[in-house]
């Protein structure tokens, strides 16, 4: 039986700015309820923007404070999606970060904090949340990875080493728990232009160095990201587990 997005419970992490906020926005208007997670550093961003997903497209919007460098926090987190969430259908994990620097000067710390959160954390909260999935017999899992961790680049060692471990994660994880119905894929975009990046993405000298690999010329949007999340979320993608889908442009292609 093909279940509507509509119907499904939908979590998020790193909702509420970029990419994430992006595919919330898409999954609120195919009418999907949502659970969303932020930082408590911006934690009220993320309610403002669930109040007004709530508002513009009537949907049910459940927000929680998340640090996924904290397994602690993650228990916590897992714990209110079992307290307010009937069932879990998709599980989006979005939230990530990069810290560009050669790798002759990484610390310790930095290394840390994106494989902490790309990597480890991103582990143990799809883990938690399989556990919620199991007695269901389904569910979906996305991934948001990079190209990164298809090709590497300079000045972001440890970025693209958590986003190639993600990528492989998914194919581990999709195989492993195919037996209980649950999907797992992963999405792995090119630059994607957001709010925050756009001075970056949009400055000539970074489009004259990384617009020629890319043989569509142009970065993507977070649109891109958000419709490919709402196929692999949907019945339609029933047959499809364990895969990369690059969003690049052809980039990895080459
Ligand atoms: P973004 O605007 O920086 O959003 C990332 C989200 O993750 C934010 O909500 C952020 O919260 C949250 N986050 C950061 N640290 C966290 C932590 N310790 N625990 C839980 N959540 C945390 O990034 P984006 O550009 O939308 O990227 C979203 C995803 O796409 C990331 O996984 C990224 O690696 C991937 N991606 C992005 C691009 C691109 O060019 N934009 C390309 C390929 C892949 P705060 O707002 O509090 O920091």
């Amino acid at each position: 039986m093909n279940v509507m997005l509509s119907e499904k419970n939908v979590v998020i992490t790193g909702a509420s700015r970029g990419i994430g906020a992006e595919i919330a926005t898409q999954f609120a208007q195919e009418g999907a309820s949502l659970w969303l997670t932020e930082t408590p550093e911006n934690y009220d961003r993320l309610k403002q923007f669930g109040h007004h997903l709530a508002r513009e497209y009537g949907v049910s919007v459940h927000d929680h404070r998340l640090d996924l460098r904290r397994l602690d926090w993650i228990g916590e987190c897992v714990a209110w999606l079992h307290d307010t969430a009937e069932k879990v259908d998709v599980l989006i994990n979005n939230a990530g970060i990069n810290i560009l620097s050669p790798a002759l000067s990484i610390t310790e710390q930095q290394w840390d904090d994106v494989v902490d959160i790309n990597l480890k954390g991103t582990f143990f909260i799809t883990r938690e949340i399989a556990k919620l999935m199991i007695p269901q017999q389904s569910g979906a899992m996305i991934m948001i990875a990079s190209q990164h961790g298809v090709v590497g680049n300079e000045n972001r060692a440890p970025y693209c080493a958590s986003k190639a471990g993600l990528i492989h994660l998914t194919k581990a994880l999709a195989l492993e728990w195919a037996k209980y119905g649950i999907r797992v894929n992963a999405i792995s975009p090119t630059f994607v232009v957001t709010e925050q990046n756009r001075d970056m993405v949009e400055n000539p000298a970074f489009q004259r160095s990384q617009l020629p690999k890319i043989p569509l010329r142009k970065m993507a949007v977070p649109q891109d990201i958000a419709a490919a999340a709402l196929y692999l979320a949907s019945d339609q993608a029933g047959m499809v587990t364990g895969h990369n889908l690059v969003i690049d442009g052809g980039w990895t292609a080459q």
